[in-house]
């Protein structure tokens, strides 16, 4: 690579990244008996990607449900908090003011997210609880259904025709109200409809596909996406479900992505929600992931887009096909920023 790109790289990303989905407090959560996590296995990756704001989402897996849900939402969130204390180099952000006095500091700035409100039970009190811990966008479901609405499926059609329930409208009202911003990654078409019809501000999809190219519901069709433009929302594009074909898993095909929703809806409608998921999944035995395959997908990993320290290789990728450094740095991290000031 020449000097001149390998300059042009550095300065698009010297203002960071902002990767609206991360399963980070559920990797802590279950290495919780080890010390200073972030630093040693997190930190070098983010900042070879200059990595500046990070979704770190809660999320329960089937196997503590129902019981021990609160509980573990709890402890993630518990973990995420005891590891930034004991590094200089994050910070637990509540508001963009304090994203950016994070970013003032050149601290990497954590926004906690949930996927899934499944930790809620069908309580809404509870709402107010982890709004003050820091939450500060939930999506109401994961490919599951629960007491709040249905996930769209891994399969073309066949999620569940319902909306959401009235626990769930509650939920997104209650979300609009206190400033905690509304995700529609992985909700039903139906209860992604009706989300918008009772909302009145930009929507996010935090982590998500086009179906032009991976034609499954949990992913977001022609018509969603503009949807989502019409409401001067973001989509971030997720590094996982590009292509239900190995070979077809490529950074190309990933910024296919990225230019199919800037031609629906302009280029201040897409950004980054990465869903680095490689480094659990390889944590995991032969078993849960045949059980992974068996209930949603096999996750197909782009080889050179898998972790952090690769958003450089995306920035590279965004040059060769043409955009602007201006665009470049819109997907990167500007369109997300003006989501938070606006919305946070
Ligand atoms: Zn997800």
């Amino acid at each position: 690579m020449n000097e001149s790109i390998q300059n042009r790289i550095a300065q698009l990303l010297a203002g960071g990244v902002v990767d609206m989905h991360f399963d980070l407090p559920m990797d802590l959560y279950e290495k919780r008996h080890r010390k200073d996590v972030l630093e040693t296995e997190f930190l070098p990756q983010f900042e070879t990607g200059n990595i500046s704001v990070v979704g770190a989402a809660i999320y329960i897996e089937d196997h503590y449900l129902p019981e021990a849900g609160l509980r573990i939402a709890l402890d993630q969130i518990a973990r995420l908090y005891a590891e930034t204390a004991a590094s200089n180099r994050f910070a637990i952000c509540k508001s963009f003011r304090e994203i950016q006095l994070a970013r003032e500091t050149g601290k990497i700035a954590f926004l906690i997210t949930m996927e899934g409100v499944e930790p809620l039970g069908n309580d809404l009190n509870q709402l107010r609880v982890y709004y003050e811990l820091g939450v500060r966008s939930i999506g109401l479901t994961h490919a599951r259904t629960n007491a709040a609405g249905h996930g769209g499926i891994f399969a073309a059609d066949g999620s569940p025709p319902e909306g959401l329930t009235a626990f769930g409208r509650e939920v997104v009202r209650q979300c609009e109200t206190l400033g905690v911003i509304i995700d529609l990654a992985h909700i039903n078409p139906a209860g992604f409809e009706e989300i918008l019809s009772i909302t009145t501000k930009p929507p996010i999809v935090s982590h998500t596909n086009a179906r032009r190219y991976y034609d499954i519901e949990r992913n977001i069709s022609d018509e969603q996406i503009k949807m989502i433009g019409e409401r001067r929302g973001v989509i971030g594009v997720n590094s996982i479900l590009v292509s239900p074909r190995t070979e077809e898993s490529t950074l190309d095909h990933y910024v296919d992505h990225i230019e199919h929703i800037a031609k629906l809806i302009g280029i201040d409608g897409v950004g980054i929600g990465f869903d680095f998921f490689e480094f659990i999944y390889l944590q995991w035995p032969e078993s849960r992931r045949k059980e992974l395959a068996k209930k949603l997908t096999t996750p197909h990993f782009i080889p050179d887009l898998t972790n952090h320290s690769h958003a450089r290789n995306l920035a590279e990728r965004l040059i060769d096909r043409g955009f602007s450094d201006a665009d470049i740095e819109k997907i990167l991290r500007g369109n997300w920023l003006r989501i938070f000031e606006e919305l946070l």
